[in-house]
């Protein structure tokens, strides 16, 4: 990662302490020694995983201490944090005590831009509840196609320190960030951000909803050229209207709809901008047609225009728009193609992990057969059921809190024929994508967006979509 090259005589003998091994953790910690830091690693765990990271990290002269991850090191004078360790933790109740600051590692990250005397490159961030991943892949392919030198970050594809400290030079970053990691990044400030929308999600985590959103907020403080939001999702022009930008900054929407002055939207099937424009109350300029967005379902389009617009923000031309979302390949299990048999359509959309994520993909086909269940981390299921029931044509459903979905069926569906599968193997999939095909008429989707996490049953959602495709592939053989 170059971090060799990197010099700061601030770091030079500062006690930081790295909360949790992990992703985030291990490298994190290497650099920090690697500037000269003296880094103690405390971790809850103390497996025999763990336990061989420690060896690691501890010969390269980084203290390590396992099973302890409640008590401050004496002497600390910064922790950098795992993003997924919650405030409320006694480590943090320690640190507020002792005045000790605390850093996620995203913090961490833009702290150490510009280390090696290099122009650091801007970043264009995006959070939201759903599309993170799609919109920053979505506009990583436009700023390529202009020609510029990035990359898709945070989350997603390179790390983010070694998008800062490694040796490949940037323009721009399209910077992912989680509400995890914007709770630990009080310093960061984007080029320019977008809030794509803001649903329920990891409110285990947050402790509320007002808390949730807050932290998502933090992606527009400072902002200096746009703070991007969802016309269509109040929520987040809000947040837009409560951040402390720099002077100049321009809240710009993005909407399904014809577009007002300062939005990008729809006309005619036409992606247009109506905010990076010489006259915004005359002139609308074309971006892109609906067709070249992939897929055009309307959460997708609503993306594309997300992404446009930091793009837009960031002075690339409309051609570029248009090549760079032609380019865009989805990631697998987002509303995937997996095969047509006996003229129904099969759609892995095992990335649709919560009820918000579902709604999209259930409102995209019409009549479904639909795939549902595993683990709701708290979930109900009233509104996304009363949302999709005239378009049901049959259920199926799986997983440890299946009978959440049924209930809700029972109450906003009743008419609405339920296969429910008593099994939690893996095998189970299997079983469910032949009951779809079953329920399933010739012109219908069977789509799998289970709107529930997937550790139940799986590993992770890939595993899932794996195991969903691998079945519909055996069916399509069969049928052969
Ligand atoms: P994230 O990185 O936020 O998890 P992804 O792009 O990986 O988002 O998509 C996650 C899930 O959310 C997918 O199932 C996808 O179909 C759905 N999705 C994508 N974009 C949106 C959106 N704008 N609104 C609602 N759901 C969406």
């Amino acid at each position: 990662m170059g971090s060799q090259e990197v010099s700061n005589a601030d770091w030079q003998g500062k006690h930081v302490t790295v909360a949790g091994l992990g992703v985030s953790g291990i490298p994190a910690a290497r650099v920090l020694n690697g500037l000269g830091a003296v880094v103690t690693v405390v971790n809850d765990g103390n497996d025999e995983r763990s336990r061989a990271q420690a060896a690691e990290l501890e010969a390269q002269g980084i203290t390590v201490r396992l099973g302890d991850g409640a008590t401050l090191p004496e002497s600390t004078e910064l922790i950098v944090t795992t993003p997924g360790w919650k405030p409320e933790k006694p480590l943090f109740a320690a640190a507020a005590e002792a005045g000790v600051p605390v850093w996620g590692d995203v913090e961490l990250a833009w702290r150490l831009r510009g280390q090696d005397g290099r122009e650091p490159a801007p970043w264009l961030a995006v959070t939201g509840t759903n599309g993170k991943t799609t919109t920053v892949r979505m506009l990583a392919s436009i700023l390529e196609a202009a020609g510029l030198r990035t990359a898709a970050v945070g989350n997603i594809g390179v790390s983010l320190l070694d998008a800062v400290l490694g040796d490949e030079k940037y323009d721009v970053l399209a910077v992912e960030l989680s509400s995890y990691q914007l709770h630990w990044s009080p310093s960061l400030r984007a080029h320019s951000a977008a809030v794509l929308n803001l649903a329920p999600d990891h409110l285990d985590w947050h402790g509320s909803m007002a808390a949730y959103v807050a932290d998502k907020g933090r992606i527009y403080e400072g902002n200096t050229v746009a703070c991007v939001y969802n016309v269509a999702d109040g929520l987040t022009e809000e947040l837009v209207r409560m951040a402390d930008v720099e002077e100049g900054c321009r809240a710009i929407g993005f909407t399904l709809g014809t577009p007002g002055p300062s939005q990008l939207g729809v006309v005619d099937g036409i992606l247009v901008d109506r905010a990076f424009v010489t006259n915004r109350q005359k002139q609308a300029q074309e971006l892109a047609e609906v067709a070249d967005v992939n897929p055009p379902a309307p959460h997708n389009i609503a993306n594309a225009l997300a992404a446009a617009a930091l793009a837009r923000a960031f002075g690339v031309a409309p051609g570029a728009v248009r090549d760079g979302l032609r380019n865009f390949r989805p990631d697998p299990h987002r509303i995937e193609h997996v095969a047509d048999v006996a003229g129904v359509t099969y759609i892995d959309d095992s990335k649709a992990t919560n009820t918000h994520a579902a709604e999209a993909s259930l409102a995209s086909y019409d009549p479904i057969v639909w795939i549902a269940g595993g683990l709701a981390k708290g979930a109900t299921f009233d509104e996304l059921v009363t949302g999709c029931a005239g378009r049901l044509r049959g259920v199926v459903l799986m997983g440890a809190d299946r009978d959440l979905i049924r209930e809700a069926l029972a109450r906003h569906a009743p008419e609405v024929p339920v296969t429910d599968l008593d099994r939690t193997d893996t095998g189970a999939m299997s079983e469910a994508v032949c009951e779809a095909a079953r329920l399933a008429r010739p012109g219908d989707t069977v789509l799998m967006a289970p709107a529930c996490a997937s550790m139940d049953m799986f590993t992770n959602y890939n595993k899932r979509g794996e195991a969903f495709a691998d079945a519909v592939r055996a069916l399509a053989a069969e049928s052969a």
